[in-house]
């Protein structure tokens, strides 16, 4: 029965004992977290799989992953007596950054690539309300300006650099184990600055000492064959890749990344184009999962891994970081619709449709 007000949601409530919170840290919330987890129709047994599950990233509530590190980023520093926020982003981070600066009544202030920023993102940025500086270079070049401009002036940084976004995106980890009652065998990411890799491997390294889980997945990572610093051991001066939020080449989390991988018997891995739009419509078509291309570098790695024959059945988890809605331009070149012309009557649609 119901006493008034609906119960808060949200990463701070559901997950107030395993963050870094004081009684000080406002309880702020867009309702991030807590999102669906989603058994395989089709794509597991492509991969070799006995199940694969796909964490609905998407459903946070500006359609990325984001959200989880940055409404704790947002909330301590908020607690620190900040007024306004930086970041600098390919798009996802700036989203975020900014629907939370809105609610809060903060500045935002996003440094983005010029005209390399999926259209979806760039429209999210501009009705938060944020300020936007389109800097000449890339993330990598975007991410020094943000972390000397902030080391100066009085603004608060909330890239994942900032040990509160590792912190909130850990949650993830939990909520699969959760689901799944414990961890699975294999967890694939998209990498691209590498926080969101070494959150969840700190996530479930945590989930094991608390026996919430009684063993460790392996940590499969998968970046654009363009943008793969972390394959190549070397930094990579010009990153190329449709899947614009892993266009990175000097990640920020390098040592968390390798890390995740070593210590978990995993691997990193690089996924062509080709690889990442073979995944990103195997999903739509498939599973009725639209994602954004950089979150397709997940499964396109697990198909990539599964037919070379990496894979021996188990339990695997793919996270899909991001919303297909983000990046419309790429949807629209994938595809040639087949649409018909009809007037809206039972006699001319049956014609259209040849019945
Ligand atoms: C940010 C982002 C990534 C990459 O995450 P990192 O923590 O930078 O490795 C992958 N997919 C999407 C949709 C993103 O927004």
């Amino acid at each position: 029965m119901s006493t008034g007000a609906p119960q808060p949601r949200g990463l701070l409530y559901r997950w107030a004992s395993v963050l870094p919170l004081t009684e000080r840290t406002p309880r702020i919330t867009l309702g991030e977290g807590d999102t669906p987890l989603v058994r395989s129709a089709a794509i597991e047994k492509l991969c070799g799989l006995d199940e694969l599950w796909f964490k609905l990233e998407s459903c946070n509530p500006t359609g990325s992953f984001k959200d989880r590190g940055m409404v704790v980023a947002v909330a301590r520093a908020i607690e620190g007596g900040a007024r306004a926020l930086m970041c600098a982003s390919t798009g996802n981070t700036s989203a975020s950054a900014a629907a939370y600066a809105a609610k809060c009544g903060l500045e935002c202030f996003v440094l983005v690539p010029g005209g390399k920023v999926a259209a979806g993102k760039m429209a999210q940025a501009v009705a938060y309300g944020s300020h936007i500086i389109e800097v000449e270079g890339n993330f990598d070049d975007a991410l020094n300006a943000a972390r000397a401009l902030t080391a100066k002036h009085p603004v608060a940084l909330v890239n994942s650099v900032n040990p509160d976004r590792i912190q909130g995106q850990k949650t993830a980890a939990y909520e699969i184990c959760e689901s799944l009652g414990d961890a699975p065998d294999i967890l694939a990411i998209p990498v691209g600055n590498a926080g969101n890799i070494t959150a969840y491997w700190k996530g479930f390294l945590e989930c094991a000492e608390t026996a919430r889980a009684s063993l460790h997945p392996k940590m499969f990572g998968f970046q654009a064959a363009g943008a793969a610093p972390l394959v190549a051991g070397q930094p990579v001066a010009e990153p190329q890749t449709i899947a614009t939020a892993i266009r990175i080449g000097k990640p920020a989390s390098w040592a968390g990344a390798t890390g995740a991988r070593d210590e978990s018997g995993g691997r990193i891995d690089a996924v062509t184009d080709d690889e990442i739009l073979e995944a990103y419509r195997l999903l739509a078509g498939k599973e009725g999962l639209f994602v954004e291309p950089a979150s397709a570098a997940s499964v396109a790695g697990l198909l990539k891994v599964g037919r070379a024959g990496g894979i021996r059945g188990g339990r695997a988890v793919a996270i899909l970081t991001g919303n297909g809605l983000k990046d419309p331009d790429t949807a629209t070149s994938q595809y040639t619709p087949k649409i018909t012309k009809a007037v809206a009557s039972v006699e001319s649609v049956e014609r259209a449709l040849g019945w």
